[in-house]
């Protein structure tokens, strides 16, 4: 599994220049892309999930161990894309009077699982993964910061990803809360490409194998995390 960007660019109809020319190679594990507010890292990451296109530039996904042609072409072949990701936005929407076991077992039947029993096995064992399985059956509303992020991966996770990507995940959770969801993320690292974006030098430092750091729409450093973050 690997992720190719090459030479990708976007300028917004305000002709705010917000990719400059991204190339990347992302292999599997946890990959980290740091930088400031309004560096590009969402814009990237958006292009990535398919959710908008570039202006120039490829992306291409090579899945190993799929069916061949292991090569998806991320820009043009959106629907294949989107049956191996994962995307956790940066907000992600809830629905405050529904519980987590209902909401998941509705976005299961949404990913294709029909059958009731195969269904539920696979709706607990993602709560339990994501250590929510005895908070199940209350309102999402009331769940707290880090709570709501955890239930947002165990969606990600539904449709068992080759490609996931998490938008400033850490952002308002506490401590304890953090440390509980970036290692719930490097988990997931063994079986898939995971890029982490943040401005948080620590969330790439902990746990990302490497990383790129993004400023006005260029990368300026590629390297392991040590390396990257000695040359800040
Ligand atoms: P980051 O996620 O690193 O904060 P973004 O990708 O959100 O960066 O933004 C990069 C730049 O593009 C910023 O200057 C931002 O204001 C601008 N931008 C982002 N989205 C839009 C949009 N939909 N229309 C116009 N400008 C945008
Ligand atoms: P933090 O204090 O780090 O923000 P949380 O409030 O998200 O932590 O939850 C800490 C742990 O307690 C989590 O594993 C969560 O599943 C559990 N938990 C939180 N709120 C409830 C609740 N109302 N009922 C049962 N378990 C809860």
């Amino acid at each position: 599994m690997h992720l190719a960007i090459r030479d990708v660019t976007k300028t917004y109809s305000n002709g705010v220049r917000a990719l400059r020319g991204v190339t990347l190679d992302i292999p599997r594990g946890m990959y980290g892309l740091l930088g400031p507010n309004g560096a590009g890292k969402s814009t990237l990451m958006r292009t990535i999930a398919t959710l908008q296109d570039p202006d120039t530039g490829s992306i291409t996904l090579d899945e190993q161990g799929a069916a061949s042609p292991h090569l998806i072409d991320v820009v043009r072949e959106k629907d294949r894309v989107r049956r191996t990701l994962g995307y956790l936005p940066q907000e992600f929407g809830v629905y405050p009077n529904v519980s987590a076991e209902r909401l998941l077992d509705h976005f299961a039947v949404l990913e294709g699982f029909t059958q009731h029993l195969e269904r539920s096995r696979v709706v607990e064992s993602l709560l339990r993964q994501t250590n929510l399985w005895d908070v199940r059956r209350e309102r999402l509303g009331g769940y707290s910061g880090g709570m709501r992020q955890r239930f947002g991966i165990a969606v990600a996770l539904l449709g068992g990803p080759s490609l996931i990507i998490v938008d400033e995940p850490t952002a308002g959770l506490d401590p304890a809360e953090r440390v509980r969801f970036l290692n719930l993320l490097s988990e997931l690292g063994e079986q898939a490409v995971v890029i982490l974006s943040t401005h948080i030098v620590e969330d790439v430092a902990e746990l990302c194998s490497r990383m790129a750091v993004i400023n006005k729409g260029q990368i300026l450093i590629e390297a392991e995390p040590l390396a990257a973050i000695a040359a800040l």
